[in-house]
């Protein structure tokens, strides 16, 4: 298998670059597709304002004069003949196209006209003259040191030199069903378009492709799923688990108590359970996931829960410990900050068996991990998980159970399709005497309302969330930023009340040790990004406020909004926004997140149901589960009676795939 480093051009340095956009094989890079594309419509001189962009065709008409200055720079000066006029071009630094720039060549001069000197200041001379008027310029993610140019030129290196072995991923006659081009062709195509309607066409080729193939593991996945026996069989004592839930203080809703008989059942069954808690913010999965772990322990198996930030794995830490006052399980708290000397001796623990319970970001899986005999894996925030940490887990010598838990409520008919390889228990039923949090829709002019109303709740002992959509002034944006509010926010209320940022881009030493002072009282108003948004829980914050709400997407407001309300007290949602107010009075109205998460579907190009978190293989290269539907479910067919036809068992590409869901991981 060919290399980067075995493309022309890309050295130690590009490499990487490269690597730290996350392309660090051929594959990754001929698959780096553009995020848009910029339509260069070609000008005349005459029309074209002076210092304005121009784009256009002509024919070299004098030879280019170079000169060279200090420290490698150089410029070319030329004349060129156009429809509309002759016209002077210069451009810096191409001295290496000097001698392609001969007299009488057509080219296209794409630059910034100067209409008194009547010369273009060219930032780029195209040499492969194109017939139609239309020029359409992929636009690529880039990093400082990699330009747009930089990489277009080596995806077209590496499809020139290695593209003979890029191979279909959708079997030949589905090719031939829909006609679709090779892979090969499509990604040129995708990153040289030479018309809209080709672009097209190939941007839903390669989209069908990888949901197939998604869809492919999905199914594959539940087939192994539903092979007998290739699990853990064991005796769960029920009357022990029926003694703790009397303990528990509260009385546990219907559903909570049905989803923890199904997640029993399997426990108890010789599957492997594969099952995805399902249930909105505040609905009590987390009591149902520790029920599993502690009949899992009654079992005598070792159990471990993987949170997907290390804030909520030192919360679920301290609630397990708390839920298990007065046994004599042994639970241990494993993170990337957990010192060198600790982590050893949870190791051993985990190894020998005396350590029951880990708790821990997903390095629990890890391979350097060992486990006396793990017999079930609870991850919280399912979304997380693609499909090959999934398949991971199978893969995991001992066959533990796993569960998944999702506060991300998703259609009926969406959660059939990506999590079809999974059993879903669902909570709807909320916990007895929880209050509706009020929510409002204000302007920015209503400011000082909000102000009020936020003054109100820190005088009677309460707390706060703000959340803006961005931490740094950007240029080309007009966002509200935590910075922002942190210096709005202590105008206001300063001197009396503390007030602190958290956001995704701190060291998370330093997010952990705000959060603890925000869960201690000691921040009263805490700004931040969407970070807080999984799970955190502190019942005295009872306010939360939402700038730039219509930057959001149902689903994530109504995240947002499940942070407060959580505990006795009345609490409010305020989302500030100027615009957008007839998708966000939705929120006003309902507090289902299922009915919500329809609701964003429905609405699509505002609908987020996986917010921008999206990672492992959930996210896609090319295609979105929200806005592709459609092929979507084509390929959910298509896979399902490929991978059911019994003659192509010996198929090649079938073996590829499959083979792909258990070596890879993310
Ligand atoms: P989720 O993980 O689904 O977002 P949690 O499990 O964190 O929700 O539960 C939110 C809060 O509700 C917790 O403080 C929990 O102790 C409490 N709780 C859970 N179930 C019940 C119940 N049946 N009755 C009252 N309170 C409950
Ligand atoms: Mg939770």
């Amino acid at each position: 298998m060919a290399k980067l480093e075995d493309v022309k051009g890309i050295g130690p340095k590009s490499l990487s670059l490269l690597n730290k956009i996350g392309i660090f094989t051929i594959d990754d890079l001929v698959s780096h597709y553009p995020f848009r594309y910029d339509i260069l419509e070609r000008n005349d001189l005459g029309k074209v304002q002076d210092g304005e962009k121009i784009i256009i065709d002509g024919k070299v008409e004098s030879v280019p004069i170079l000169m060279r200055f200090k420290a490698g720079l150089n410029k070319m000066n030329f004349r060129l003949v156009t429809q509309s006029g002759v016209v002077g071009v210069s451009i810096f630094n191409r001295a290496f196209l000097k001698n392609q720039l001969s007299v009488g060549t057509g080219i296209t001069v794409i630059g910034k006209l100067d209409k008194q000197k009547n010369v273009i200041t060219a930032s780029d001379i195209k040499m492969d003259l194109l017939s139609n008027s239309v020029k359409i310029e992929p636009v690529y993610h880039c990093t400082s040191g990699l330009t747009n140019k930089n990489l277009s030129t080596y995806i077209n290196l590496a499809l020139l030199m290695f593209g003979k072995d890029i191979v279909d991923n959708i079997p030949e006659e589905y090719i031939d069903r829909y006609h679709f081009l090779n892979k090969k062709t499509s990604l040129n195509i995708i990153h040289n378009p030479s018309t809209m309607e080709k672009l097209k066409e190939v941007t839903i080729r390669l989209k069908y492709e990888e949901l197939f193939e998604f869809m492919f593991k999905i199914n594959y996945l539940k087939q192994m799923n539903k092979k007998k026996n290739n699990g853990l069989e064991r005796v769960i004592d029920r009357e022990k688990i029926h003694e703790f839930i009397e303990r528990i203080p509260f009385t546990l809703t219907g559903d909570q108590l049905k989803a923890i008989d199904e997640i029993l059942q399997d426990l108890e069954a010789p599957h492997r359970m594969n099952r995805l808690l399902q249930g909105d913010v505040g609905s009590g999965k987390t009591i149902v996931a520790f029920m599993g772990m502690y009949a899992n322990y009654l079992s005598g198996y070792q159990g471990a829960l993987m949170a997907p930030t290390e804030i909520l794995a030192v919360q679920h830490y301290h609630s397990l410990q708390e839920f298990l006052k007065g046994t004599k399980v042994k639970v241990a708290l494993l993170t990337g900050s957990t010192p060198k000397k600790d982590k050893n001796a949870i190791y051993k623990g985990l190894k020998d068996g005396s350590i029951h319970m880990v708790i821990g970001t997903h390095a629990l899986i890890q391979d350097e991990v060992e486990y006396h005999n793990l017999g079930l894996v609870i991850t919280d925030e399912q979304h997380r998980f693609g499909v090959h940490q999934r398949a991971n887990l199978q893969n995991k010598g001992r066959k533990p159970d796993v569960l998944y838990m999702s506060a991300t409520p998703i259609p009926r008919t969406y959660a059939l399709t990506i999590f079809g390889d999974m059993d879903v228990s669902t909570i709807r039923e909320r916990p007895k005497g929880r209050q509706k949090i009020e929510t409002f829709v204000k302007k920015t002019s209503e400011i000082k309302d909000v102000l009020e109303m936020m003054l109100k709740e820190l005088k009677s002992g309460h707390q706060i969330y703000v959340i803006a959509p961005l931490i740094e002034e950007s240029e080309n944006s007009d966002l509200t930023t935590v910075n922002e509010l942190k210096e709005q926010m202590k105008l206001a209320f300063k001197d009396y009340y503390q007030i602190d940022i958290v956001h995704g881009k701190m060291a998370s030493g330093a997010k952990d040790l705000i959060m603890e002072q925000f869960k201690n009282n000691e921040v009263q108003i805490l700004i931040s990004t969407t970070v807080v948004e999984v799970g955190v829980d502190v019942p005295n914050a009872t306010t939360m406020v939402i700038f730039d709400a219509d930057r959001f997407g149902l689903s994530t407001l109504h995240q947002l909004r499940g942070r407060v309300g959580r505990g006795t007290s009345k609490s409010q949602c305020i989302l500030i926004s100027d615009s957008d107010a007839e998708r966000l009075q939705i929120m006003e109205r309902e507090d289902d997140g299922f009915v919500i998460s329809e609701e964003d579907f429905k609405l699509r190009g505002h609908g987020d149901l996986f917010g921008t978190k999206q990672s492992g293989d959930m996210s896609f290269k090319i295609a979105s589960i929200k806005n592709d539907y459609k092929i979507l479910l084509q390929a959910k067919k298509d896979s399902k009676e490929y991978l059911l036809n019994k003659d192509t068992d010996q198929d090649e590409l079938k073996q590829r795939l499959i083979h792909s869901i258990s070596i890879k991981e993310s």
